[in-house]
């Protein structure tokens, strides 16, 4: 997305010349990276992720239009904005490309004003767009992804790894007393110790398919693809103990003197169960069970498919790992 730095621009055209031209036009204000023919252009936007493609309809191979498609259809590229360049200037052409997704058409000779123009029109709105998914799937306070984000990503990996049956862990985290935290220091204090707690759980996250959401006000929820329950458990003991170490003074807390969280494990492989309810409760009563047993503790249950979703007594199942707060 490249919030921060320079728009990238991506210029796909089998003519070097005219790839030269758009440079000279565009890279006062943007960064430019160019590919010569359809096959190697999916592989660069991949990779560059640009802010916009400039986009030929004449080459050889595959074309323009055929391109287009399998940008609108690649989830990593689909919101790129695209806008054909090209000699062809009868309306069929550009009717063509505006029906396979292009957002605008120009025609060669280029008119370099107008393009300018165009561009930045269309980058603008882009990283509006991507201002507003972001704000959309990211909590305000904790900077940490939200539920929806969670929710989205947790049923993503199910679907994407429920054919070869990969592992999936799910943790979810409350902290301890948070509300005679609330009543005896104020919510505005609380809220601190929320941002505080956030980054703690934050940094014990090593793995880049890893997310760690705010899942609601005091809650907290993980998903660790590819981790099987030892790999979560020492995780979540990680995190028990990261927050303990914050060392936030609690005297309403009735485990101790500083905040703590309690947290629930699942984990499985990924074909036991497609809902992302059938994980979330299997961790929640888990949760429930570290609370019941003295909080500030870590507990865990590898998913079976006979799992019984909103049954409480599952609560008196086999768990396999209870991890004691030290
Ligand atoms: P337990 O150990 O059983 O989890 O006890 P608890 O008091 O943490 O649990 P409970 O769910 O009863 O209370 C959650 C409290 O968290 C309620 C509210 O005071 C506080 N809380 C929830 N969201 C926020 C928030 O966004 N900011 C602040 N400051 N407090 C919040
Ligand atoms: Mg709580
Ligand atoms: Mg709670």
């Amino acid at each position: 997305m490249n919030m921060d730095n320079r728009p990238v621009i991506l210029v796909i055209d089998d003519e070097p010349a005219n790839i030269e031209i758009v440079t000279a036009v565009l890279e006062d204000e943007y960064e430019i990276c160019f590919a010569l023919s359809g096959e190697q252009a999916v592989q660069v936007a991949r990779e560059s992720r640009p802010d916009l493609i400039l986009l030929d309809v004449v080459m050889p191979g595959m074309d323009g239009y055929q391109l287009c498609r399998i940008f609108k259809a690649d989830p990593l590229l689909s919101d790129i904005p695209v806008i054909f360049a090209t000699a062809l200037g009868d309306d069929e052409a550009e009717l063509r490309g505006l029906a396979v997704g292009a957002i605008d058409y120009v025609t060669k000779p280029i008119r370099p004003a107008a393009l300018q123009r165009r561009v930045r029109n269309h980058v603008q709105m882009k990283r509006m767009r991507d201002q507003l998914t972001e704000q959309a799937l990211r909590d305000p306070l904790t900077g940490l992804a939200n539920r929806r984000m969670l929710e989205r990503r947790l049923q993503a990996e199910l679907h994407r790894q429920a054919r070869d049956g990969g592992l999936i862990a799910v943790l979810m985290l409350d902290i301890d007393h948070f509300k005679g935290f609330n009543d005896s220091y104020g919510h505005p204090e609380g809220d601190i110790c929320l941002k505080a707690v956030s980054q703690a759980l934050a940094q014990a996250i090593r793995r880049s398919g890893d997310l760690c959401a705010r899942y609601g006000g005091e809650e907290f929820a993980c998903i660790l693809p590819g981790t099987d329950l030892d790999g979560a458990l020492h995780l979540a003991e990680t995190m028990r103990a990261g927050v303990e170490a914050l060392a936030i003074p609690h005297r309403a807390s009735q485990v101790g003197q500083v905040v703590t969280i309690s947290i629930g494990v699942a984990s499985g492989r990924c074909d036991m169960g497609s809902d992302n309810a059938f994980w979330l409760t299997g961790a929640d009563r888990m949760l429930y069970r570290s609370k019941l047993a003295g909080r500030n503790r870590v507990s865990g249950q590898v998913m079976s498919a006979d799992h019984p979703l909103r049954d409480a007594s599952a609560l008196d199942g086999p768990v396999v790992g209870d991890v004691r707060a030290g």
